[in-house]
């Protein structure tokens, strides 16, 4: 018998998926050009130079058998203390290398960190607007997902319905800054907050609640916007952290998890992962990424373009009368549609080839979202588009 809890998500497919399937549909029919795909947030950079010549010398120089071996359970010991000492450089806090569980990219790390610190039946805090595949992360456990709604007028956190909402169940709270869908980086301010938030209601209820803080985009920053590090603040985060935006190397599924040194469990803690692994069969992720991941853990793409795009598309949105938090990082702008459906908004602008996605499924109804990791040149291309859609829709 097939197990009925995934047949029925068959039902529920990613809307960002559908949406992308339709743009490679109509790419095909129209040309490419003439479709703006703004659904997928897959990075349009090449990897750096730096990356590549790593796989590149790693496949000439070392012996074959031990380069394409399984890795050890708990990850490469050279490669953690490689990460785990850029952390510590760049951050100030004093990881080492059993601190570090490289993993399959934020998925497999997000994976791992709350099977270790939930059970079937806990519940997980999240914030609007959210990752949409937090819902499918965090049901797969076994623990129930429980949402904050979004504080509209910063995307903030919205700490008082977190307060409401943390109850004896909750076991993490799972937060997601520089933010998709909105691009919205949390202050120190804010996250100073929820940890003063969390820690009374740890002692409230008598045990830790965990802080997960998935942060794939923490190296896509602008306007000089700092990005406070979260586990800065709460020595109970486990730091979710993917090379596939950074690197532009999604398809090679490399990340990892770094557990505070002062977490409870932080002696163990990547053991425990590692036993997880055996049990989702997400186990020793590549040796050859993780061994070039490890050279050029402090490289990153060249990644303006995204500034360049958010600046474009900002401008052009704001000066047509939307309402749009300026994103302070990703590649991501979320704003507010023309017409309270948002599903409606998009579904005109796919007459225009605007390929759009509501943000509904973030937990931010009313909004869309654009993902412009795509060229500039696109971009510039596309904004006398959106200027003929929303004059001949809504007449501005
Ligand atoms: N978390 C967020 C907020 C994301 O946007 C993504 C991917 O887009 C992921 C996690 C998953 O990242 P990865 O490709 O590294 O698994």
């Amino acid at each position: 018998m097939l197990n009925a809890y995934y047949v029925d998500m068959l039902g529920h497919k990613s809307v960002i998926r559908e949406l992308s399937e339709y743009a490679t549909e109509r790419k095909r029919a129209v040309g490419e050009e003439n479709v703006y795909d703004f659904s997928l947030g897959n990075p349009s950079v090449p990897a750096p130079d730096s990356f590549n010549e790593a796989c590149i010398r790693l496949m000439k120089e070392e012996d074959s058998i031990s380069l394409h071996g399984y890795s050890p359970s708990v990850g490469i010991y050279k490669v953690r203390k490689q990460v785990a000492e850029s952390l510590e450089r760049r951050f100030g806090i004093p990881y080492g290398p059993e601190h570090i569980f490289p993993t399959a990219g934020a998925a497999g790390a997000i994976a791992h960190a709350l099977r270790a610190v939930t059970t079937p039946g806990d519940e997980v805090l999240v914030f609007a607007p959210y990752f949409p595949e937090y819902g499918p992360y965090v049901t797969g456990t076994g623990a129930k997902l429980v949402i904050a709604p979004a504080r509209m007028e910063d995307f903030q956190l919205n700490l008082e319905a977190a307060e409401e909402l943390i109850s004896e169940r909750t076991a993490a709270v799972l937060i997601n800054s520089p933010n998709n869908p909105s691009g919205v980086v949390y202050t120190g301010e804010t996250l100073e907050k929820l940890a003063g938030l969390l820690t009374r209601k740890s002692a409230e209820y008598g045990h830790e609640i965990f802080l997960v803080a998935d942060e794939p985009y923490r190296e896509i920053a602008f306007d000089n916007t700092p990005v406070p590090y979260t586990a800065k603040y709460y020595k109970n985060t486990l730091t979710c952290y993917s090379f596939s935006k950074s690197l532009s190397i999604p398809g090679e599924r490399i990340g990892y998890v770094a557990v505070h040194p002062e977490a409870e469990g932080a002696d163990i803690l990547i053991q425990v992962f590692a036993q997880i692994s055996r049990g989702i069969g997400h186990n020793c992720p590549s040796s050859l990424i993780m061994r070039a991941m490890g050279e050029t853990v402090d490289d990153t793409s060249d990644l303006a373009v995204y500034e360049r795009n958010m600046n474009l598309l900002y401008d052009c949105f704001t000066s047509l009368g939307f309402t749009v938090p300026r994103p302070g990082g990703t590649f991501y702008i979320m704003p507010k549609a023309l017409e309270e459906d948002s599903v409606a908004f998009c579904r005109k602008a796919l007459k225009y080839d605007l390929v759009f996605v509501p943000a509904d499924g973030f937990g931010a109804p009313g909004y869309f979202r654009i993902a412009y990791c795509v060229t500039t040149e696109m971009v510039e291309r596309a904004i006398p588009v959106i200027e003929r859609f929303v004059r001949e829709e809504y007449g501005k």
